[in-house]
This record gives structure tokens, C-alpha cells and sequence, in this order.
């Protein structure tokens, strides 16, 4: 299986954070990307980060257009900001079939935060947004790709059963931590079509299978 992340799509409707915009994608990029998965919606997952606007604008009708499901982790602390999902949108995208998951308040990087802060980032959004689909939240988003042993501990004690990293690469059906890769939008279509097919030099595979050991086992904070 391979986990393929969005940020946003087409033109921002916010100031964006710094090291931002390479991240941001055209309609037609998203486009192309989804037409190449519906051939084979089985192999991949697709998920967006952030929250922003553009989840609901732009890639829930593209979605449906072409039958696919897709997750969508909020930062609640944005939730009816400029450029960004409000209620009615999130309702929206969960009604559709859509899964809503966390991805945290503010859009901190989790090792960062003390024991309590981290508890309080995961909880509190959580519960949030179970307030507003009326459904549970189980999945979380990783902000920033940035985890360690204490980051995944708390994320199953505030109750998740799925965390999306940002690690690259393939995952098993069913793990608990689940890599993805960022789609950018100063990708070359060749960049593309390697992370569709998960073509990974050996090199870079090891590496991948290195860095994650470390962050899985070790605490960065
Ligand atoms: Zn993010």
C-alpha cells in the first residue's frame, strides 16, 4: 500500500507558513495524480494535512468524481480561519464518506511539546472534531512527519489507532504507523510516476528502514 499526502490544492486562500508553498499543487497535478490511482484505488491511500479550504473546494468533488475515498486531518485549531475548513465543510466531507482525523491544534511538531502539552494537542482535537462529524476520530496525521517513541505512545493512550507519517515509501495493511509520501507541487512527472510505483533506490530504501527504526525507539524531545 502505498500513502500518497496533500496539503493544498490550487491557489492558497491564506498567508502561508514558512517552507509552505512547495507543498501547495495545482488542480491539474492533483488531477493526474487521482486519474493514475483510480486505475488501481486498491494500492494507495490518500490523506491531506492541514485543513485547508481546498480539501472541500477542490479535491472532494475530484474525489467523487472518480469514486475514490480519501482522509482528511484537521488542524482544529484553524477550523472557520481564512482559507480553512469550517464545521459545515468538515461535516461536509465526513457525510460524503470521507474520514476525518486529527492533526493536532496549532500545527506544532509533537516531540517538541511536554508530556501535557502533547496530551492536551491530542485529546482536545480530537474530541473536537468527534464533536462536529458526530462520528470517533481514530486516525491522526503527523505534523511535520516529526514522531519519536513518546510521540507514538501518546497518541495510543489519547485513544488513536492509526498515525500517518511522513517516512515515504510502502506500509502494510493494518499497521499502526503508516508512511506516506508528500506530493509537491515542483515534483517532475517522472518524481510522480516513481512514487506511484514505489521505486526507491536501494540506498534510499535503507535509509528509510534506518530513520524509522531510530524514531520509533528513541525520544528527540
Ligand atoms: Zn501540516
Amino acid at each position: 500500500m502505498i500513502g500518497l499526502n496533500f496539503h493544498g490544492i490550487g491557489e492558497p486562500r491564506r498567508t502561508l507558513e514558512r517552507d509552505e508553498a512547495p507543498y501547495w499543487v495545482s488542480a491539474q497535478q492533483f488531477e493526474r495524480v487521482l486519474a493514475q490511482v483510480a486505475q488501481a484505488p486498491e494500492g494507495f491511500q490518500i490523506t491531506f494535512d492541514d485543513g485547508n479550504l481546498s480539501d472541500h473546494d477542490i479535491a472532494l468533488p475530484a474525489l467523487m468524481d472518480h469514486g475514490l475515498r480519501a482522509r482528511f486531518f484537521v488542524l482544529t485549531g484553524r477550523i472557520g480561519a481564512p482559507g480553512a475548513l469550517d464545521t459545515a465543510h468538515i461535516r461536509a466531507l465526513s457525510e460524503a464518506g470521507m474520514t476525518i482525523g486529527s492533526h493536532g491544534i496549532d500545527h506544532t511538531a509533537w516531540p517538541t511539546l511536554s508530556d501535557a502539552e502533547l496530551k492536551q494537542e491530542l485529546q482536545s482535537s480530537r474530541a473536537r472534531l468527534e464533536d462536529i462529524c458526530g462520528c470517533a476520530i481514530t486516525e491522526a496525521g503527523i505534523p511535520f512527519g516529526r514522531y519519536d517513541a513518546r510521540v507514538l505512545r501518546a497518541l495510543r493512550a489519547a485513544g488513536y489507532t492509526t498515525a500517518w507519517s511522513s517516512d515515504g515509501g510502502g506500509f502494510r495493511h493494518g499497521t499502526f504507523l503508516r508512511p506516506r509520501t508528500s506530493l509537491r507541487g515542483d515534483m517532475s512527472d517522472g518524481d510522480v510516476q516513481a512514487i506511484l510505483s514505489n521505486r526507491m533506490s536501494p540506498l534510499r530504501r535503507l535509509r528509510r528502514a534506518v530513520r524509522m527504526v531510530q524514531k520509533r525507539w528513541m525520544v528527540t524531545g
